[in-house]
C-alpha cells in the first residue's frame, strides 16, 4: 500500500536525499522532516578540510528544496511511539506518520565523562567552528585517534604551522585501509608535519578542562588543545523503549527496512544487517548515506529500490593528499600499481579480490569516481 504520509526524522544527507527521492519517485502525499539542528541541512566533509584550514568566515550553501512542497519542522525528536505510529518532539508536538524513515545520523563519540571541560569534538558546523577559533590561537594540538578524521585534524593543524600530534593505538588510517596505504600515508604525515604516535593501549584524557593526554604507561602529553577523533555514536535515543536499536544503529535489511513494517532507516544512525554484502556493517560514509536515502525513500513507497544499499566509494584528504577508494576495505597485501608511484605522491592502485572485484585507489592523482567504479567493477570471464 502507497503510504500517504511520511516523516523523515534527521535533516541531513540521508534525510534529505530520502526527502527529494521520494518526490522523484513520483510520491505526492505529505513529506515531513524533522531536523534538530538551527542550521538546517549541510555537507560535513568540508568541515574538516576546507573549513579548518580557510582562514575566512564559513557559511555552508543553503541546502534547498526547490518547489518539492516538503515541511521542515525544527525541534528534536524525543520519542516514538510504533503502534500508535507517531513521533514527538522536543517543543510538544506530536507528528503522526504512515512511512517514518529514520535518519538522525550519529553523534561525535566523547571520551570524557559529561560535564568535564575542554575536549574538543568534531562532527556539526558548530564544533567545527569552535574548534577553526581555537586553532587561531593554538601553539600545540594533539588528535586521539588516527582514523579519517583524526588524520583530517591533524592536516588542519601542520598546514598551519600547529605542531601536532596524533594517538592510536593502530597506524594511521590502518584499520579501515589496511597496511600499504597506512605505511604510505604515515610516512607522508610525518613528513608533513604531523607525528604519529603509536600507544601499547588506550589513552585518556588529562585534567578538567581537559589539557592533554595520559598514555598507557603513566605519561602525559600536554598542549594548548585536545580533539576526539574517536568514531560517532548513533542518535538513536529518541528510540528508546522502540526495540529499534542497539549500540550499533538502527539496524536494516537490503531495503534499509527495520523490524517495525512501515519503518525504514539510512545513513549514519544504520547498521546494515548480514547477509550480502557480509556480516552487520556500519559504513558512516557520505555515499552510504545518499544510496541508503534513495533505497529507504523507494521501499518506503513500496516500491524495489533502485540499487543496493551501500556504496563503497569515500574520499578523504590527508598531509595535502587527496585519497579516491572504490571497493572493499581493508585493502591487504601489495597493489598492482596501474599508474604512477607512491614516490611521485600520485599513484592509481589496484588490488584484485578472490570474487572478481578489485579496490581501486587514486593516490594524489586526479581521477573521475566514474573512472574509478569502472576499474573496481569485476572482470568478466566471458
Ligand atoms: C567532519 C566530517 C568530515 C567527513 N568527511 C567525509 C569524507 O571526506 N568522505 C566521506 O565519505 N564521508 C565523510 N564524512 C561522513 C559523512 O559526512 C556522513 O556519512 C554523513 O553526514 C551521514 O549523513 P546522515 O544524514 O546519515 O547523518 P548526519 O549527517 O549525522 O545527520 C543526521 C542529522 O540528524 C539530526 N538528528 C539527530 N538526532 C535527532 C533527533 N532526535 N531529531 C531530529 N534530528 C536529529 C542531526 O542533528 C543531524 O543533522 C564526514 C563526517 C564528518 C563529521
Amino acid at each position: 500500500m502507497t503510504p500517504r504520509s511520511v516523516l523523515v526524522v534527521g535533516e541531513s544527507l540521508a534525510g534529505t536525499t530520502a526527502a527529494r527521492e521520494l518526490r522523484a519517485l513520483g510520491h505526492t502525499g505529505p513529506v515531513t522532516i524533522i531536523g534538530a539542528e538551527r542550521h538546517g541541512a549541510y555537507s560535513r566533509p568540508p568541515l574538516s578540510k576546507a573549513v579548518l584550514k580557510d582562514p575566512g568566515p564559513y557559511d555552508p550553501p543553503v541546502q534547498g528544496f526547490d518547489g518539492l512542497d516538503i515541511d521542515i519542522v525544527r525541534s528534536p525528536a524525543t520519542a516514538a511511539d510504533m503502534s500508535r505510529r507517531t513521533v514527538t518532539t522536543a517543543d510538544g508536538r506530536e507528528f503522526r506518520y504512515d512511512a517514518l524513515i529514520i535518519t538522525t545520523g550519529a553523534e561525535a563519540r566523547r571520551l570524557a565523562a559529561p560535564g568535564r571541560r575542554g575536549e574538543l569534538v568534531l562532527r556539526t558546523l558548530d564544533d567545527a567552528r569552535l574548534l577553526r577559533s581555537r586553532l587561531q590561537t593554538a601553539a600545540s594540538a594533539l588528535v586521539v585517534g588516527a582514523g579519517f578524521l583524526g588524520m583530517e585534524v591533524a592536516s588542519a593543524c601542520a598546514a598551519r604551522g600547529i605542531p601536532v600530534t596524533v594517538v592510536d593505538v593502530d597506524r594511521p588510517l590502518e584499520r579501515v585501509l589496511g597496511g600499504y596505504l597506512s605505511a604510505a600515508i604515515t610516512a607522508r604525515a610525518e613528513a608533513y608535519g604531523i607525528r604519529c604516535l603509536r600507544t601499547s593501549g588506550f589513552a585518556t584524557l588529562a585534567g578538567d578542562p581537559v589539557h592533554g593526554v595520559t598514555l598507557p604507561g603513566g605519561t602525559e602529553l600536554t598542549a594548548d588543545l585536545v580533539v576526539s577523533c574517536a568514531g560517532e555514536t548513533p542518535c538513536t535515543d529518541w528510540l528508546a523503549g522502540t526495540g529499534l536499536a542497539d549500540q550499533l544503529g538502527v539496524g536494516i535489511d537490503s531495503d534499509c527496512a527495520t523490524a517495525v513494517p512501515g519503518v525504514f532507516a539510512a545513513g549514519d544512525v544504520t547498521c546494515l544487517r548480514g547477509g550480502d554484502p557480509g556480516p552487520d556493517r556500519r559504513a558512516p560514509f557520505w555515499s552510504n548515506a545518499v544510496a541508503q536515502g534513495k533505497v529507504a525513500a523507494a521501499s518506503a513507497l513500496g516500491l524495489p529500490p533502485a540499487g543496493p544499499p551501500y556504496d563503497d566509494y569515500f574520499w578523504t584528504e590527508v598531509a595535502g593528499l587527496a585519497l579516491k577508494v572504490v571497493g572493499p576495505l581493508p585493502a591487504i597485501g601489495e597493489p598492482t600499481t596501474v599508474d604512477g608511484s607512491l614516490d611521485e605522491g600520485r599513484a592509481l592502485l589496484t588490488w584484485k579480490h578472490p570474487d572478481g572485484r578489485s579496490t581501486v585507489v587514486a593516490y594524489g592523482m586526479r581521477k573521475r569516481v566514474t573512472a574509478l567504479r569502472a576499474l573496481a567493477e569485476p572482470v568478466s570471464t566471458q
